[in-house]
């Protein structure tokens, strides 16, 4: 992940309400088949004890876990399977692209081409929830995260009628 966005909009801190929300309205994001974010981070942050969890898989230490050229993380493997699923960091088990929804109107243009990328997969993942009848009550409870997010952390409040415009 590169560490530039999570600075400007302080998505460390709110994230975690992001996720305390989702938990709330049973919302987890429906990734499918989809490792974008595995494929775009520059860094994925680890904490000491995942880092020397991993030392041994990954040759060394660090505050990040390393990734390939390309952007991938090392640990993703070409089926698009994570080759540590049982024991991937917290920062892999908590990210969901669909925060990136409730960024404000006025900081997008401030995003890097890879958050945008992920707000743009996210309104994708949205736009095909709404296309299924059977999911809207899922939506609603996405929605009612989004919101609970934007409010408690940007403090900035962002409407329901806004977020699912951005999802279609
Ligand atoms: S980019 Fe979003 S939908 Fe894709 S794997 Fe990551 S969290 Fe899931
Ligand atoms: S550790 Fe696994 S889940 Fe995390 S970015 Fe790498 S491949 Fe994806």
């Amino acid at each position: 992940m590169s560490t530039e966005p999570l600075q400007v909009f302080g998505i460390s801190s709110w994230h975690r309400h992001w996720v305390a929300g989702q938990r709330a309205h049973e919302a987890r994001v429906p990734c499918g088949t989809c490792t974008l974010c595995c494929r775009c981070w520059d860094e994925i942050p680890l904490t000491p004890a995942e880092a020397r969890r991993l030392e041994h898989r990954q040759g060394k230490t660090g505050p990040a876990l390393p990734h390939k050229d390309n952007g991938e993380c090392v640990h993703l493997q070409i089926d698009g399977r994570c080759a540590i699923y049982d024991t991937r960091p917290n920062a892999c088990r908590l990210f969901d692209c669909r925060v990136y929804l409730a960024v404000p109107e006025r900081l997008i243009s401030t995003m890097t081409p890879t958050v945008r990328a992920l707000q743009a997969n996210a309104a994708s993942k949205f736009a095909l929830v709404l296309k299924e009848p059977s999911d809207h009550t899922f939506a609603d409870r996405v929605t009612a995260a989004l919101t609970e997010v934007s409010r408690e952390r940007i403090g900035e409040p962002i409407s329901a009628t806004t977020v699912l415009r951005r999802m279609r």
